[in-house]
């Protein structure tokens, strides 16, 4: 049953709008607390952000503001259909639901008979953050011992490396940027991906003079914003952290104290660090001396110094070394010890969540299979090593992503998904790439559309998501397709049989934070811990509560079991490591796929205002010297290429990229591009050490004019 949520304000006159809070539900570290106008049983106005969260603060990006282009797109899928033409012919027709699902759990029951259930692999991503819809899948996995999904396209490489010195992934309250004298926002394009970031950042810059450095791989909003930017060559942030640390001992800037009582082993740490000088890393990073010494000696003169580490630098072969090297410098400076000071990176470990309900953890079957969910190119493709060990994938039930778009190695994907004998079933909200190979299409809801429960990662709320209008069409939410699914699969679990209110109320009550109602009256949990405990002042979470300087790489505490990647090669104490697709002759060029502003990974790729704010094609941007040098003038059609395919766009010359460096921009659609090959055809799956990962912003690659 779905209640309906208290409005924040109330009608005074006819035909009001009626203002209902929710929360974004989309894969963004800020999980902004909303204000939707809602016209009527089925239409949305305008959505803000609420004013009185006091991390949202009132302020959302512009995409999210304009969501009513999104829910109500002519383009959304409203029934189910079932594939007429070939695979990829994007030939359907429409079908009844209870037809639909009778065939979906025909074809996922004959997998099952021929191979074993671990030849179904459902398979999902963030799409959604709601804790309903996006984790229930894995209740009908683990109830029915299908192949598991092992995280690894986001998080893993970042996640590890911060709490390979921490012990854990959690910190100083983001709030307190805004009482901070030096933000330092590394590796993350804030003002594109996550703008709350800047909205705490820039407080501290008008109340306090606080300065505000950015770390990253091009010249973007974020980096135009600083005071100081440090401009690198993609993969090298680990020579970086080590110059500053170099600069903070042979300055004398290094808390002593600190170090003796509350890392491991800073002794060796300086004696590491004293060949790694910033003339050592300038050669590098490409960034230069000075730079490099403004920046250290920032750190080395700012008590409140709050380092908000990012996801992007962590993308990378290297990425859990990087973030690991960058969250030392904290360390040596004892910047953790005051207010507005530390490293952040997620508060993920803060909200100690019993998911018994939600992902069926009771029935989990620690021995069944794990498949990497980077790999999937290589796992449909029958590669041995990535179906480890077990019976080729022949089912696919995918929500929440668009793996033909998102995932990297594009090319197997793709071949990966036209094989004959692989059934694919899509529950989604437009007819993706991924929607047009398969062989059943299903009309997915939206956020505002159905219940559901979500965590911020970068900051420290639990918020409710109400339902708050109806559906249109057919549409039905993950969480009634699953359990009608599971009815016809035998699969067994009282989740199945609750609702997304009940499965919320249940999740809060058995994890420590209340009820449904009362979140629903408070609209959102502060779950910030007390600054003791989020700044390590009793201790870091090891047992003997010192930072790791030196790390013990495979035994770093994280949720996955599975290890992959050449972890041997990661560096026992912060370095430079040089795992990564460095340039070379016939790859001379390091290519990042960074993040746009108006999409958000292939999310609203679908909506004109993206693809006209995104000027409406792909493109890469090249320095305007190495373009002279090969003769390509701005606007040219281009090649990008490498061992893993080619990919034609748009040139655009950009000399805020170091030489030798290119940045596209986005997920487009594969169909933007003139042969349909998008850019994640040159990108890799192979593993990212310790925990898995996809190395997006680290490609070498050649470059030609069309
Ligand atoms: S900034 Fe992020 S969390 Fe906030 S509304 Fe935009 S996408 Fe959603």
């Amino acid at each position: 049953m779905n209640q309906v949520p208290r409005d924040l304000a109330k009608p005074a006159r006819a035909n009001p709008v009626r203002i209902a809070p929710s929360a974004c539900p989309h894969d963004c570290p800020s999980t902004c607390a909303l204000e939707v106008e809602v016209l009527d049983a089925r239409t949305i106005g305008r959505v803000r952000g609420a004013a009185d969260n006091s991390y949202t603060a009132g302020v959302i990006c512009a995409k999210v503001a304009r969501y009513a282009e999104r829910v109500h797109h002519p383009d959304r899928l409203l029934h189910p259909l079932r594939r007429k033409g070939p695979k990829g012919s994007g030939e359907f027709s429409p079908i009844a639901w209870d037809e639909a699902l009778d065939l979906v759990a025909e074809r996922l029951l004959a997998a099952e008979a021929r191979h074993g259930a671990q030849a179904v692999w459902p398979y999902y991503y963030a799409g959604t953050m709601g804790l309903i819809m996006r984790d229930g899948i894995n209740r009908l996995r683990n109830a029915k011992k299908y192949s598991g999904f092992h995280q690894t396209i986001c998080v893993n490489p970042a996640y590890v490396g911060f709490s390979a010195g921490t012990g854990r992934v959690a910190g100083p309250d983001p709030r307190e940027m805004a009482r901070s004298d030096l933000v330092v926002i590394w590796g993350t394009n804030a003002v594109n991906t996550q703008v709350n970031v800047m909205t705490h950042a820039i407080r501290a810059r008008r109340d306090r003079g606080a300065k505000i450095v950015a770390v990253d791989v091009y010249m973007n909003d974020t980096m135009k914003q600083a005071d100081l930017a440090v401009l690198l060559r993609p993969g090298t942030d680990g020579a970086l952290a080590c110059a500053v640390m170099h600069c903070l001992f042979r300055d004398g800037k290094a808390d002593r104290a600190f170090l003796e009582r509350r890392s491991d082993a800073p002794r060796e740490l300086e004696e590491h660090l004293r060949p790694r000088s910033p003339e050592w890393a300038a050669k590098i990073t490409g960034c230069d001396v000075a730079t490099i010494e403004e920046f250290a000696r920032l750190c080395g003169d700012t008590r409140r110094a709050y380092f908000r580490l990012g996801y992007g630098f962590a993308r990378s072969r290297n990425g859990a070394a990087n973030m690991h090297a960058a969250s030392c410098i904290a360390t040596v400076t004892g910047a953790w010890q005051y207010e507005g000071g530390g490293a952040f990176h997620n508060s993920r470990d803060i909200y100690h969540w019993n998911k018994t309900m939600t992902e069926g953890l009771d029935v989990r079957d620690p021995s069944v299979r794990m498949l990497d969910q980077s790999r999937i190119g290589a796992i449909l493709c029958n590669d041995a090593d990535a179906l480890a060990g077990g019976p080729p994938v022949t089912a696919l039930f995918i929500q929440n992503t668009n793996p033909v778009s998102v995932a990297p190695d594009q090319t197997r994907v793709k071949r990966g998904f036209a094989r004959d004998d692989l059934f694919v079933c899509v529950h989604e909200q437009f007819m993706t790439e991924t929607a047009r190979v398969a062989d059943v299409v299903l009309p997915a809801t939206m956020f505002l559309e159905h219940d559901d429960l979500y965590q911020s990662g970068g900051n420290q709320h639990i918020l409710l998501g109400p339902k708050l209008i109806e559906p249109p069409g057919e549409c039905r939410s993950n969480h009634d397709v699953l359990a009608g699914l599971a009815r016809r699969v035998g699969a067994c679990h009282p989740g199945f049989d609750m609702s997304p209110r009940e499965l919320i109320d249940w999740t809060l009550r058995n994890s420590g934070w209340g009820t449904i109602a009362e979140l629903e009256a408070n609209r959102w949990i502060d779950c910030q811990p007390d600054f003791d405990t989020s700044h390590y002042v009793r201790g870091f979470n090891w047992p003997d509560g010192k930072f790791r300087f030196k790390v013990d790489w495979p035994n770093v505490p994280f949720f996955s079991p599975v290890r992959s990647g050449p972890t041997e090669r990661l560096p026992l104490l912060p370095d430079h490591c040089d795992v990564i697709e460095e340039a070379d002759a016939a790859h001379p060029f390091r290519l990042a796929t960074s993040p746009s502003r108006s999409f958000l990974n292939s999310t609203f790729n679908e909506t004109a205002t993206s693809i006209a704010k995104e000027r409406g094609r792909p493109e890469v941007m090249i320095h305007p010297d190495d373009a002279a040098a090969l003769g390509i003038r701005d606007g040219a059609a281009v090649v990008l290429g490498n061992l893993r395919g080619e990919v034609r766009l748009h040139a655009r010359h950009f000399a805020g990229v170091r030489r030798g460096v290119l940045i596209a921009e986005s997920i487009w659609p594969n169909h933007a591009y003139p042969d349909g090959r998008g850019i994640n055809t040159l990108t890799g799956a192979d593993a990212v050490a310790p925990f898995g990962g996809a190395a997006f912003h680290d490609n070498k690659v050649w470059v030609r004019a069309a």
